[in-house]
C-alpha cells in the first residue's frame, strides 16, 4: 500500500492519519508532543468548537470519543453593541445539530495513543526541513499539518488570498469552571457572543475540559488600543481571568453575575497572542525539489473569531483524504496538490475565510438587514424572525449557506421576502421598529427588553 507520512499531531494530523489508517495506507505520524506531554504539559493550541459537518466526520471515523458526555454548544446568541452599556440588539439562533468544543489536549492524546492500534507508525520527533526532505523521499506523499509552526515557512503566503497582512485582533483565551452552563433567559446553552462595534468581540464557548468536563471557554478580541486591549501584559491563566472578569464587569455587565465567582480549570488552560489570518500555496518544494503539501492551519489560518479553524481543518483533511483514495496509484506531484487544495477551496476555504473576515470588519449593510429583519428572535419561536436567525446560525456549519446573503444587499433582500412571506422591506421595518423603541427606552435610562437581553440570572 502506498506511504504517507503526516508531521503534526493536532486535530487535523491525526483525523487525516486515522483515515488513511482506516483505509489500509502505510500511515507514519510525526509529532513533537507524546501523548502524554499533550494532556499533562501543553496548552490547548485552541478552542476548536466544532459544528456538525466538522463532527459527522469524527464520527464517521469512530473517534468521537466524547460526544454523549461533552456540552452541547446548542445555537448561537449574539448581543451587538454600538457603545456599552447601550445594547442594540440580540440574535437568538438554534442549532438543528449541537456543536462541541472538545479539549484538544484530552483530544490529541487520545487519538494519539490510539494510532498505532489502528494500524499508523508514531514517530516522537521534531522535524526539521532537512528531515522532512528525508521522510518525503521515503513516502508517496507527505502532509504538513504543524500548525502555525516554523514549517508553515515552507508554503508562501497568497497574497491574493489572504486579504490582510497583520493581526486584525489581539487575542486571550481562558478556560474557566464554576459557571453556569447557561444564562437566564435563553432556552438553550449557546456560544454566546458579545459584539462591541468600535472596541471588538468576545464570547463564550461551552466547552469539554479535559478534567472538569463541562466549563466555559472565553475568548477576547480586542481591537488594538481600545478598552478590551488589556491581556498583552498576562503571565498566567490567574492573570487572565483576573483581566477578564474586570473586562466583563466593565463592557459586559450584563454577563458579570454570571463570570464573577467563575475559577481558572487548569493552570494551562490559557493563550494570549494573535492570529494574522493567512491562506498559504498547497505546494511547499523541499531542497532536494520533493514537493510536500500543508494541511490545516498550516495551510488556512484564520483569526477565531467565527470558530472556523478546525473545521475548516475537519473539511480540508477530510478532502485530502478522499482526493488521495480517488488518486489510486498516480503520484501525488504537485499538479495533484494543486487541484486538491483548489476542491476543498471552491467548497469550504473561500466561504470560510470570506464568512471570518465579515467579522472582523464593519457588518456590511446587507448582514445588517438581516439582522434587523431577525429582530425578535429567541430560540423558541417558529416564526420568520426565528427562521432568519436559526439560518444565520447554520453558516457557522457551513459558510456557504449564508455568507452570500451577509454580503450581498439583493441576496439579502431575497432572503428576507422568501422567509418573510412578503416585500423585504416590510421584515426590516418590523425589526427596525423594535429596535428603535428599545433604544428610546435605554435614552430614557431603562433597560433594554430585547427578547432575552435581561440575562443576568443563572438557570
Ligand atoms: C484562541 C483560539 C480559539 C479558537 N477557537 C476555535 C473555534 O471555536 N472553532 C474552530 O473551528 N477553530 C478555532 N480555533 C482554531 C483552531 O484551534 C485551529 O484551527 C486548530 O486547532 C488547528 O489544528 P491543526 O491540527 O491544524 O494545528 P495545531 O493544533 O497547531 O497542531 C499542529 C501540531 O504540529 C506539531 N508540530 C509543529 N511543528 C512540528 C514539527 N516540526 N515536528 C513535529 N510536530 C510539529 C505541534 O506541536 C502541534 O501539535 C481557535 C484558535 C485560537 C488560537
Amino acid at each position: 500500500m502506498r506511504r504517507i507520512a503526516i508531521i503534526g499531531s493536532g486535530q487535523a494530523g491525526l483525523l487525516a492519519a486515522h483515515a488513511l489508517a482506516q483505509r489500509g495506507y502505510t500511515v507514519t505520524l510525526y509529532t513533537d508532543r507524546s501523548p502524554q506531554e499533550w494532556l499533562e504539559r501543553c496548552r490547548p493550541t485552541g478552542t476548536a468548537g466544532r459544528f456538525e459537518p466538522a463532527l459527522a466526520w469524527e464520527r464517521e471515523l469512530g473517534v468521537d470519543h466524547w460526544q454523549s458526555d461533552a456540552a452541547s454548544i446548542e445555537g448561537v446568541h449574539l448581543t451587538f453593541c454600538l457603545a456599552p452599556p447601550n445594547r442594540l440588539l440580540t440574535l437568538a439562533g438554534k442549532l438543528a445539530h449541537p456543536g462541541k468544543a472538545i479539549d484538544l489536549r484530552l483530544q490529541s492524546h487520545r487519538w494519539l495513543t490510539d494510532l498505532p492500534a489502528a494500524g499508523a507508525e508514531v514517530v516522537h520527533e521534531s522535524v526539521t526541513v532537512e528531515r522532512l526532505d528525508a521522510i518525503a523521499a521515503q513516502n508517496d506523499l507527505t502532509v504538513v499539518a504543524a500548525g502555525r509552526a516554523d514549517l508553515c515557512n515552507l508554503f508562501p503566503r497568497d497574497a491574493a488570498r489572504s486579504v490582510y497582512d497583520k493581526p486584525q485582533r489581539k487575542l486571550a483565551m481562558i478556560i474557566t469552571k464554576g459557571g453556569a452552563m447557561g444564562f437566564g433567559g435563553v432556552p438553550f446553552v449557546p456560544v454566546k457572543f458579545n459584539l462591541f462595534a468600535p472596541w471588538g468581540e468576545v464570547f463564550w464557548v461551552p466547552y469539554h475540559h479535559r478534567d472538569h468536563g463541562p466549563t466555559w471557554n472565553m475568548l477576547f478580541e480586542a481591537r488594538e488600543g481600545g478598552p478590551l486591549d488589556r491581556f498583552g501584559g498576562a503571565r498566567s491563566a490567574e492573570e487572565t481571568l483576573k483581566i477578564g472578569k474586570e473586562v466583563i464587569r466593565e463592557c459586559v455587565p450584563w454577563d458579570y453575575e454570571w463570570a464573577r465567582d467563575m475559577e481558572v480549570a487548569d493552570p494551562n488552560g490559557w493563550l494570549v497572542g494573535a492570529v494574522t489570518p493567512t491562506v498559504r500555496a498547497p505546494v511547499g518544494r523541499l531542497p532536494s525539489g520533493r514537493v510536500v503539501t500543508p494541511l490545516g492551519d498550516t495551510a488556512v489560518s484564520m483569526d477565531p473569531i467565527a470558530g472556523q479553524g478546525a473545521n475548516s481543518g475537519n473539511k480540508m483533511a477530510k478532502n485530502l483524504v478522499e482526493r488521495i483514495v480517488a488518486h489510486g496509484d498516480r503520484p501525488f506531484d504537485a499538479a495533484w496538490m494543486t487541484d486538491t487544495f483548489e476542491a476543498y477551496w471552491a467548497r469550504h476555504g473561500s466561504p470560510t475565510t470570506r464568512f471570518n473576515n465579515l467579522f472582523l470588519e464593519p457588518l456590511p449593510d446587507a448582514g445588517k438587514q438581516v439582522l434587523v429583519a431577525q429582530y425578535g428572535s429567541n430560540g423558541v419561536r417558529t416564526d420568520a424572525p426565528q427562521k432568519i436567525a436559526d439560518a444565520f446560525c447554520a453558516n457557522f456549519e457551513d459558510p456557504a449557506r449564508c455568507t452570500d446573503i451577509i454580503d450581498d444587499t439583493g441576496k439579502a433582500r431575497a432572503f428576507i421576502g422568501e422567509h418573510t412571506g412578503s416585500h423585504w422591506l416590510l421584515g426590516v421595518l418590523r425589526g427596525a421598529m423594535g429596535v428603535g423603541r428599545e433604544q428610546i427606552r435605554q435614552q430614557l435610562g431603562g433597560q433594554p427588553r430585547h427578547p432575552l437581553a435581561g440575562m443576568t440570572g443563572r438557570v
